[in-house]
C-alpha cells in the first residue's frame, strides 16, 4: 500500500521521500489513539480559494477513525473553513488553546504547508504564500514538545511532516532548497497526491481493524464534487473550479481508492468458490486467463472490441463483441483487463464505480498459482536472463541427478525448490513470452495426462514495468532487478518513479524471500533499504559480501561467506549478454540448487 500511494503522476520524485514502513507505523499508532486532530487546507491566493487536495482525505481518515470509536477534530484556517463545512465537518479555526482544551493524543496533517528554512511558507512552485498561510505548523512543533504523536502526509516536500525528509527534499524535489519543510512529524507519509496518503492511512487502519473503513467510490466522488460545488474549492494545479485533484481526473482518485481496497478485502478468488470473471480483451493474455479460469471451475464472460473465436473446448457464460459495456460486465465478481485496455478507459472507471475489482492476467495467474516463482525485471535483458537461467538449470540438474545416484543417504526431497529444479528444470515465460496463465494451464494438462517433466514446475518470468504497475499480491519467491537504463524511459516519468515501479517486484516479500539488486547502480542498490527479505547483489566490478561478481575473467559467488569461483564459458561471454544477465542467471541457479555439485 505504501508503494501504491507513492504513485507519482505529477513526476515530483515522491518515491525519493518515502521512508519505509511509516504508513504501517502511523496506522498502528492511530489505532490506539484517544482523540485525533486532523489539520488540513491549502489556500491558493491566485484563485482566492482552497484546493481539492486535503479535505477529502481528512474526511476519509476522520470517518475511518470515527468508525473505530476514536474522537476526531478538524482544524483549518478561515480560508479553508468553507471547504470543510461543505463536507459536513465543523472545523476548529482558533487554535491557540486547542491542545490544552481538547487534549488530543495524535495530530495528523494532510497537505498543509510548513515553514521553510527562512521561516516563510511556500507552494510547490516556490511562491511565497506566507501572507495567506496561518502558522498551523506551530501546533505540531508544540505537540512534539508535549510528547504527542504526530503524523504528516505530503506530496511535495513543503508540507507539515516532510521536515523528517528535509535532506531528501533538498536533493530530489524541484525548488527543494526554497520550499523544503523544516517541520518533522513522528511518522511521515510521502504520497503522489495527499488525499491518496489519507486513503492509504484509512486503508492501513482497515487492515488492522479487519474491516473495510474506506468510503465507497460513489461517496469518494461525491466528496470531491461537493467540495467544488458547495465549498468553492479549486484544483491545486490547474486552479480551475472543477472536481479534479492535482490536475488529475476524478477517475484517477477512484482507481486509487479501489486499488487500496483490493489490498484490504480478499480477492473473490480466495473464496475458493466458483465466481464469475469478466475477460476484458480476448488477446493472448485474455485467452490464457479465460482457459485457466474455466479449468478452475469459474464462470467466464468475454468482452472484446472485435469478434471472438473461442479456444477449442472452452465453455463461457457469455460473450460481448464490438465494445465493452458495463451492462454486460456488471454480472462479474472480478474483471481481468488485458494490457491493451487503456488505464483511462471509461469501462474501467465504470467498474471502479461499482466496486468490481479489476486485475491483470499476471495477478490473476499468480492468485491461482501453486508453484514458487522467480521473476526478473529491468529495462533490458530480461528475456536473455531467464533463457540463460533455464540453460544453467538444465546443466546443473543433469549433474545433480548424476551425482545423487551414489548419495542415497542424502534426502533429495529436503528442499522442495531443489526437487523442482532437479526434476523439472525451469519453465520460462512472461513478458513477450507465454503468459503465466498459459504455463499453469500446460502444467495442469500435463498432470491430467500424467506427462512429466512439467508436472512440478519451477517457473521463471520476465516481468515488465507495465505488468508491475498493476499487480496486487504478486510475490515471486526470488525477484531480480537487472538494470534501469534511462534511454528506455518514458520522458513523462521521473527516475524515482521508475525505481518505485521496479521495486513493486519485491513489495510483497516476506523474510524468507530473496531479492537480487545491481550493486553498481546506486539508485537500485538503495532499494535494499526498502526490502523485507534477504537481499543479494550483483556487480560487474567489485567483490561482495552476498552475491555474484566478475573479476579476473571469472565469476565469483558468495552465498554464505564461502566464495566460489566459476570459469565463464566462451558462449556465455558473448556480446548478446550483459554482465547482469549472466550474474543473475548464475546466482539464481546457485540459490535454488546450492548443494548440487
Ligand atoms: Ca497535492
Amino acid at each position: 500500500m505504501e508503494n501504491l500511494i507513492a504513485s507519482d503522476p505529477g513526476g515530483r520524485n515522491v518515491f525519493a521521500l518515502l521512508v519505509p514502513d511509516q504508513l504501517r507505523l502511523a496506522a498502528q499508532s492511530l489505532r490506539l489513539a484517544r482523540r485525533v486532530a486532523i489539520v488540513t487546507g491549502f489556500y491558493i491566493p491566485e484563485a482566492d480559494a482552497g484546493e481539492t487536495d486535503g479535505p477529502p482525505g481528512a474526511k476519509t481518515l476522520g470517518d475511518a477513525l470515527a468508525k473505530l470509536g476514536i474522537s476526531v477534530d478538524y482544524l483549518t484556517d478561515s480560508y479553508n473553513a468553507p471547504l470543510l463545512g461543505s463536507l459536513g465537518l465543523e472545523p476548529v479555526t482558533t487554535h491557540d488553546s486547542y491542545l490544552d482544551s481538547a487534549k488530543p493524543s495524535h495530530l495528523v496533517s494532510i497537505e498543509r504547508s510548513a515553514r521553510a528554512r527562512d521561516g516563510r511558507y511556500r507552494n510547490m512552485r516556490g511562491h511565497d504564500i506566507t501572507a495567506t498561510t496561518p502558522p498551523l505548523d506551530e501546533l505540531f512543533l508544540e505537540a512534539a514538545r508535549r510528547g504527542l504523536t504526530t503524523i504528516g502526509i505530503g506530496d511535495g516536500g513543503n508540507e507539515i511532516g516532510m521536515g523528517k525528509v528535509f535532506a531528501e527534499t533538498l536533493a530530489a524535489i524541484p525548488h527543494g532548497h526554497e520550499i523544503a519543510s523544516t517541520v518533522p512529524t513522528d511518522f511521515c507519509i510521502a504520497t503522489g497526491v495527499s488525499n491518496w496518503g489519507a486513503y492509504g492511512l484509512a486503508g492501513a487502519l482497515s487492515i488492522l481493524a479487519d474491516h473495510d473503513l474506506l468510503p465507497t467510490a460513489a461517496e469518494c466522488s461525491a466528496q470531491i464534487e461537493t467540495l467544488v460545488r458547495d465549498g468553492g474549492a479549486v484544483d491545486g494545479v490547474t486552479h480551475r473550479r472543477e472536481p479534479t485533484v492535482d490536475g488529475l481526473p476524478l477517475a484517477d482518485s477512484l482507481r486509487m481508492l479501489e486499488s487500496i481496497r483490493q489490498l484490504i478485502v480478499p480477492s473473490p478468488l480466495e473464496r475458493r468458490l466458483p465466481v464469475t470473471v469478466g475477460i476484458l480483451g480476448y488477446g493472448i493474455a485474455g485467452r490464457a486467463a479465460a482457459s485457466l479460469l474455466a479449468r478452475h471451475g469459474h464462470r467466464v464472460c468475454i468482452s472484446d472490441l472485435h469478434s471472438v473465436a473461442l479456444e477449442e473446448g472452452l465453455t463461457v457464460a457469455g460473450v460481448e463483441t464490438g465494445g465493452h459495456t458495463i451492462k454486460f460486465l456488471a454480472q462479474c465478481d472480478l474483471v481481468v483487463a488485458s494490457p491493451g485496455v487503456r488505464p483511462d478507459a471509461l469501462i474501467l472507471t465504470q467498474l471502479h464505480q461499482r466496486g468490481i475489482p479489476v486485475i491483470s492476467e499476471l495477478e490473476l495467474a499468480y492468485q491461482l498459482c501453486p508453484y514458487p516463482l522467480i521473476a526478473v525485471t529491468g529495462t533490458r535483458g530480461k528475456r536473455s536472463t531467464i533463457e540463460l537461467m533455464q540453460r544453467f538449470f538444465a546443466a546443473r540438474a543433469a549433474n545433480g541427478m548424476e551425482s545423487r545416484r551414489g548419495r542415497s543417504s542424502r534426502d533429495p526431497t529436503a528442499s522442495p525448490l531443489i526437487q523442482r529444479g532437479l526434476e523439472g528444470g525451469l519453465t520460462i515465460g512472461g513478458n513477450k513470452g507465454r503468459p503465466l496463465s498459459a504455463l499453469l494451464l500446460e502444467s495442469a494438462l500435463s498432470i491430467a495426462n500424467r506427462q512429466s517433466p512439467i508436472e512440478n514446475p519451477l517457473i521463471a518470468l520476465a516481468v515488465s514495468s507495465f505488468q508491475l504497475e498493476s499487480i496486487v499480491h504478486f510475490r515471486p519467491h526470488i525477484a531480480a532487478i537487472l538494470n534501469l537504463h534511462e534511454d528506455h524511459l518514458d520522458r513523462h516519468r521521473s527516475l524515482a518513479e521508475y525505481a518505485r515501479i521496479k521495486s513493486r517486484i519485491f513489495m510483497n516479500h516476506r523474510p524468507d524471500d530473496i531479492l537480487i539488486l545491481p550493486y553498481d547502480d546506486p539508485r537500485l542498490r538503495a532499494l535494499a533499504r526498502k526490502h523485507h527479505g534477504r537481499t543479494f547483489f550483483i556487480s560487474a566490478s567489485q567483490p561482495l559480501d552476498r552475491g555474484a561478481w566478475l573479476a579476473g575473467g571469472k565469476m565469483h559467488i558468495n552465498l554464505d561467506g564461502m566464495v566460489e569461483s566459476i570459469a565463464i564459458q566462451q558462449d556465455e561471454a558473448s556480446a548478446e549478454f550483459f554482465p547482469e544477465n549472466l550474474l543473475v542467471a548464475k546466482l539464481v541457479t546457485r540459490l535454488v540448487l546450492p548443494d548440487v555439485q
